[in-house]
């Protein structure tokens, strides 16, 4: 928690953002996707492992992008051992569609069930580690509501609507959110996948800054902001949010992201998931981790979610190889 805040810890941190689950570590939890997207023991047993078994400082059980997006009715499918959950369709065939949220939003299981893992994650760790829960912030969310390539139409088309189609998502981002913090979180991961190649810096300038600046506001507990891809352009924008952390993509250098986001905004990740997480071997972990610490990386862990495939022992050897290069 402190090194969310750049604050003063013995060691950086290790830990991550968005998903840790692996395949692998699936069968050795005997907890599984599917299932375990849905039932809120399996849920916190997988996401549990990130401490138990990986040797992280957090854990952090939303593991895929469609917990809300189901909530408000998006049809969804849940995917298989080796599969992400994925929407499809389109909830509105247009910008202008008024969104209608159920009611019951928040007790539909895609969303009751994270807040019961977070609630049994926080009774179980208590303060021992951070319990982060994860929100999307409305850009995620409008490409799963009105479709990507409609809503980066509109994008350009109709600003207007645009804008308060993103207000009024926002209020999805922000209820889910309190929730998982009256639940346990201590903290929660903010992902929008507003990525270099689906939306501009002026884009993210003129369009996101100023919600992701009130999602801050409005949410009582430090935020880990993951965007995918070469952000480097807007990482000075993310800075004036006041937004605690930035979840970086290994395409940023970690050399290169330290400067960019300066003495206030801490950086979390930057190790690849395909070249060190799934391929890696000990040499290249511990080069890699040893970049990071050498670049003041705040928290050092995977850039995204892992791939389901890759071995959970270099994400283990991660976390050993900060507490060894520490010591
Ligand atoms: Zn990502």
């Amino acid at each position: 928690m402190s090194a969310l805040k750049r604050g003063r810890t013995p060691r950086p941190a290790v830990g991550s953002a968005t998903s840790i689950v692996t395949v692998g570590l699936m069968d050795k939890l005997g907890a599984c996707f599917p299932q375990a997207h849905l039932d809120a023991e399996k849920m916190a047993r997988l996401a549990g492992a990130g401490h138990t078994v990986l040797g992280y400082d957090n854990v952090m059980p939303l593991f895929s992008v469609v917990h809300e997006s189901a909530a408000l009715g998006c049809r969804v499918d849940w995917g298989a051992k080796n599969l992400m959950p994925t929407v499809s369709g389109v909830l509105c065939p247009t910008i202008a569609d008024p969104l209608v949220v159920p009611l019951d939003f928040l007790k539909n299981e895609a969303c009751a069930v994270p807040l019961e893992a977070l609630a049994i994650l926080k009774k179980t760790f208590g303060d021992e580690v951070a319990v982060v829960g994860k929100v999307f912030g409305p850009w995620t969310l409008a490409y799963h509501i009105y479709g990507i390539e409609n809503f980066l139409i509109a994008s350009v088309e109709q600003p207007s609507a645009v804008k308060k189609a993103l207000h009024s998502l926002m209020e999805i981002t922000i209820r889910f959110g309190r929730a998982q913090l009256a639940a346990g979180a201590d903290a929660l991961t903010l992902a929008d996948h507003c990525t270099r190649d689906l939306c501009s810096p002026e884009t993210y300038r003129d369009f996101l800054a100023g919600i992701h600046r009130q999602l801050r506001l409005s949410l009582d507990c430090p935020l880990l902001l993951h965007i995918c891809g070469d952000t480097s352009d807007r990482i000075s924008y993310i800075r004036s949010t006041g937004i605690e952390c930035f979840h970086y993509d290994s395409i940023v250098p970690a050399s290169k992201a330290r400067t960019l986001a300066g003495d206030g905004l801490a950086l979390m990740g930057g190790t690849s998931n395909l070249a060190v997480v799934r391929d890696g071997t000990p040499a290249l972990i511990t080069a890699d981790v040893r970049e990071k610490l050498a670049s003041n990386i705040d928290i050092i862990g995977p850039e995204c979610a892992v791939p389901l495939d890759a071995p959970w022992q270099n994400l283990r050897m991660i976390a050993d190889e900060v507490h060894r290069q520490c010591n």
